[in-house]
């Protein structure tokens, strides 16, 4: 019970790695909003579920990044609640696989949108309540690509680069005041979204990993439930890579 008492906000909660870090956290005591685009009656049933197995509360909030109005919103629900906010994890995103040269300015700046601008304002506003309690862990979903620069991966993969960059700013200007910021840089994990690679770079991808497989979303998991909980107190501004030895 890592997480007792505390309160997360984790984005991108309906599958994949957030909906790993959602299972994690309530497993090990934190109340959480979870934040998804829309609601759905599988989503409302897994919560509830999850809420009374592990004997913690879970909002759900909803939100489209792309929206700043739905943002701002999410924000004024989350501060009417006058809950302190422990945790922010920063996980929604999108993929983009493109060679450079192929890569258009529509999607550059969706990309961008969704993977640094939108999340940058968010933890904006997450950061005010923080500072109100002198007290917090901020962790951002970066990727191994953000650090390796992988081909037809330049635009994600500078996303990431850019999450990277303002997490450890983030870290030197936060830290005094009791926020610690991290990332983590997952390599290749089983998530619906590595179904826009080719079953070739899929394979390729795995035979560069020392350990010779993809990530499990649970993997990545325990790497925020360490950054998230009080064993990682004197850990900031770094970023933590989960890939299975690449690079
Ligand atoms: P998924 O595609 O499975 O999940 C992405 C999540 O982000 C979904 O819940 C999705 O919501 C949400 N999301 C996407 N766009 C928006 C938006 N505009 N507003 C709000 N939510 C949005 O991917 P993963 O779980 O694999 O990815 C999680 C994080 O991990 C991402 O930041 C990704 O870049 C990073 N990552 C993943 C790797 C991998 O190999 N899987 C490797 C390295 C990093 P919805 O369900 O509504 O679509």
């Amino acid at each position: 019970m890592l997480l007792d008492n505390k309160n997360a906000l984790i984005t991108g909660c309906n599958r994949g790695i957030g909906k790993a870090i959602l299972t994690t956290f309530a497993e090990n005591g934190s109340n959480i909003w979870a934040c998804v685009r829309q609601p759905s009656d599988e989503f409302e049933t897994y919560i509830k579920e999850l809420s009374m197995r592990c004997d913690v509360k879970i909002w759900p909030v909803f939100f489209d990044l792309k929206d700043s109005d739905q943002v701002k919103s999410a924000v004024k629900t989350i501060m009417s609640m006058k809950k302190p906010v422990d945790i922010l994890v920063n996980n929604a995103g999108i993929s983009y696989n493109a060679l450079f040269q192929m890569s258009t300015i529509d999607k550059m700046i969706e990309v961008f949108n969704i993977n640094f601008f939108s999340q940058m304002i968010f933890t904006q506003y997450i950061i005010k309540l923080m500072l109100r309690n002198k007290n917090g862990s901020i962790i951002n979903i970066a990727s191994s690509t953000g650090i390796d620069g992988n081909a037809g991966r330049s635009i994600y993969g500078a996303s990431k680069a850019a999450i990277i960059c303002a997490t450890k700013a983030m870290s030197t200007e936060l830290g005094e005041n009791g926020i610690r910021v991290n990332a983590i840089a997952p390599g290749i994990t089983q998530t619906e979204m590595i179904s826009d690679m080719t079953e070739a770079v899929i394979k390729e991808t795995i035979q560069q990993t020392h350990l010779k497989r993809a990530g499990n979303p649970y993997e990545i998991a325990r790497a925020a439930l360490f950054l998230a909980s009080d064993i990682s107190s004197y850990v900031t501004g770094q970023v933590l890579r989960v890939d299975g030895g690449l690079g």
